[in-house]
């Protein structure tokens, strides 16, 4: 099996589709080992993933989102690479960590594929095997230490005065805690201490 992709000079058929598999490396072989059949079921299961399997790649996902307006991420090349059974190469791309949660694919999808869902299971799914983007990671790091996404900072404290806001509230860290120990959030980060995950 070889990827291919549309700038591969391999023929269009219907629907913009090749009559070869579409894939993100598209001069790269795919071997027997790189392949995990059970990876397309297990998306599909999970809540938000069962349109998975109902995708007919026929890129209007890619052709509406305003992320692959102006970078080369294409929602199509995700999914054919889900179906593909891509397991390795789908969790650890950047491209899971591009999606902008817009909604507009979704809302052209002719087969009712809800993508924002299934890349919220992808991203789930690269945590869980170490391969969570390190700007999502610092930014969980500072729920845990500080409560919030985005610490407090002098600047804001002076700007709110200057608009005659009411100062920030303290995050209440004790039920933030319980929380983080309840989800099981802080395992998931433990996996990452001291690790390097930016790629
Ligand atoms: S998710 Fe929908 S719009 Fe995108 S390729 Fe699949 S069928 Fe087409
Ligand atoms: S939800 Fe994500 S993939 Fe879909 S159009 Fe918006 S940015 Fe693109």
């Amino acid at each position: 099996m070889t990827r291919q992709g549309s700038e591969s000079g391999v023929p269009v058929t219907n629907m913009g589709q090749t009559d070869e598999v579409r894939t993100q490396r598209d001069d790269a072989p795919i071997r027997d080992e790189d392949v995990n059949r059970d990876f397309k079921y297990e998306v599909a299961r999970q809540v938000g993933g069962e349109g998975l399997l109902r995708c007919l790649k026929c890129g209007a996902c890619s052709g509406g989102c305003p992320v692959g307006a102006v970078t080369d991420y294409r929602p199509r090349k995700v999914l054919g690479n889900v179906l593909l059974g891509l397991k390795d190469l789908v969790l650890s791309s950047d491209d899971i960590w591009m999606c902008a949660a817009c909604f507009t694919c979704e809302e052209r999808c002719v087969q009712e594929v809800n993508f924002t869902d299934i890349v919220t299971i992808l991203r789930n799914m690269a945590v869980k095997d170490g391969y969570a983007a390190e700007g999502y990671l610092e930014m969980a790091r500072t729920v845990v230490e500080h409560g919030r996404v985005v610490p407090k900072t002098f600047a804001v404290d002076r700007m709110r005065e200057k608009l005659e806001l009411p100062p920030l509230q303290e995050p209440a860290m004790d039920e933030i805690s319980k929380i983080i120990q309840a989800s099981g959030f802080d395992k998931i980060l433990a996996l990452y201490k001291g690790r390097d995950t930016s790629k």
